[in-house]
């Protein structure tokens, strides 16, 4: 059976103030090397349950920033998975953060045959990135799509964001048209999320200097309209790619699927996930690793599998997941056996507004309706308790 794996770098050299990852500062040599020698451990722990079944069709590197670690480290932690599963074939894919990528981390990429990667941009406006904690220049960024491109990524992705302090109509435009001009072949657009009472890093973004509800919803509708005008396809509700990208393709041969990552064109049912705070996707199974990364090094070392929480998933769960997938990769979903007075209930603010359309019980977003997917497919979760304000907070 093909799997795909994840494996987890909580690491970074500069923590940006605006980051809800599990990540920590990778300021110490020490800190990184027991973190990369517990992994290893994990690996062997996972392969020998495994016991030489399933072949690794994926290997996703994120974080963090996986290039916190040295390319050299890299190429170990890269022939452990290799050594421990089937994986010659796998597709490898790699989160890099620009500030930290040098000329041995564009040719160890090169070396292991990375095609796909996704750097963190978030802005390309000067005073936006002061005020979020994230500074690099224009020059840093071309340089790495010049770089990444010669090592032979095929598949380059871009996350940006709006919603940031001293972020308006005009700063989006112009980081849309410039990272336009470097011709990523994806393009991630989120809203940044302001939640300082969860995540304190958060508290040094000042509040007042974000954009309100009205300019968040211009910001997104400019996004979308200057990308699609770009030649970008849109993909899920937050995503665009060119559309020779594998991405686009998946969106529009209704083959797109959504995992804890984002966005993806991986078909296998089961995802490991590796490291502190991973992930593993099972059909019937969700769990998570320790998040604690002095605690995972305690469990694995002790030759305990890290994995913290588990969510046994019923015939139910599977059912409506797949309804919340569909919503959010495809826009659309059959939802006529869920269509109770409740149902119809949570759903009439967005009925009513025209954001949402259900005719033979199928439920369809329109395309300016898409940008509400992920509140309107989370009506769906029984484990989801309606709020008054998802409506007004939904952009
Ligand atoms: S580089 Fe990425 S993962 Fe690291 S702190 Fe910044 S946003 Fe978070």
């Amino acid at each position: 059976m093909p799997f795909s794996l994840y494996v987890h770098i909580p690491y970074c050299h500069e923590i940006c103030w605006y980051c809800g990852c599990n990540t920590g500062a990778a300021n110490k040599a020490q800190r990184l090397q027991s973190y990369l020698e517990t992994l290893h451990t994990e690996i062997a722990l996972v392969a020998a349950r495994l016991g030489g079944r399933g072949r690794v069709r994926r290997i996703a590197f994120g974080g963090g920033s996986p290039n916190a670690i040295s390319p050299d480290q890299f190429a170990v932690l890269l022939g452990d998975l290799r050594a421990a599963f089937e994986a010659d074939n796998a597709q490898l894919s790699i989160e890099l953060d620009p500030r930290s990528l040098s000329e041995p981390w564009f040719e160890a990429i090169g070396s292991a045959g990375i095609r796909r990667a996704s750097l963190g941009v978030q802005t390309l406006d000067p005073k936006v990135q002061r005020a979020i904690g994230r500074w690099q220049p224009l020059d840093l960024i071309k340089v790495a799509v010049t770089e990444l491109r010669k090592a032979g990524v095929e598949s380059l992705n871009f996350d940006l964001m709006y919603g940031l302090p001293y972020q308006g109509l005009a700063e989006l435009s112009a980081t849309l048209a410039k990272t336009m001009e470097m011709r990523p072949d994806r393009i991630a657009l989120f809203g940044y999320a302001h939640v300082p009472h969860l995540i304190p890093r958060q508290n040094r973004i000042d509040g007042g200097a974000l954009p309100n509800a009205a300019l968040r919803f211009a910001q997104a509708e400019l996004g979308h309209n200057k990308l699609v005008h770009g030649r970008y396809d849109p993909v899920g509700f937050d995503h665009y790619a060119r559309p020779h990208d594998p991405m686009a393709l998946a969106a529009r041969q209704g083959r797109l699927r959504r995992n804890f990552q984002g966005f993806t064109d991986d078909r296998a049912e089961v995802l490991l996930g590796l490291g502190a705070s991973a992930i593993s996707q099972f059909p019937e199974l969700i769990v998570q690793n320790e998040k604690n990364a002095g605690r995972y090094r305690v469990r694995v070392s002790s030759g305990i599998l890290p994995a913290e929480h588990g969510i046994a998933r019923t015939q139910e769960d599977q059912r409506r997941g797949r309804i919340i997938e569909q919503i959010l990769c495809d826009g659309e979903a059959p939802v006529a056996d869920l269509l109770d007075q409740d149902m119809r209930h949570r759903l009439h603010p967005f009925l009513e507004r025209g954001l949402v359309t259900i005719e033979y019980g199928r439920l369809r977003l329109p395309d300016y309706g898409r940008c509400y997917a992920r509140v309107i497919a989370s009506l769906f979760d029984q484990y989801r308790q309606p709020e008054a304000r998802r409506f007004s907070s939904a952009i």
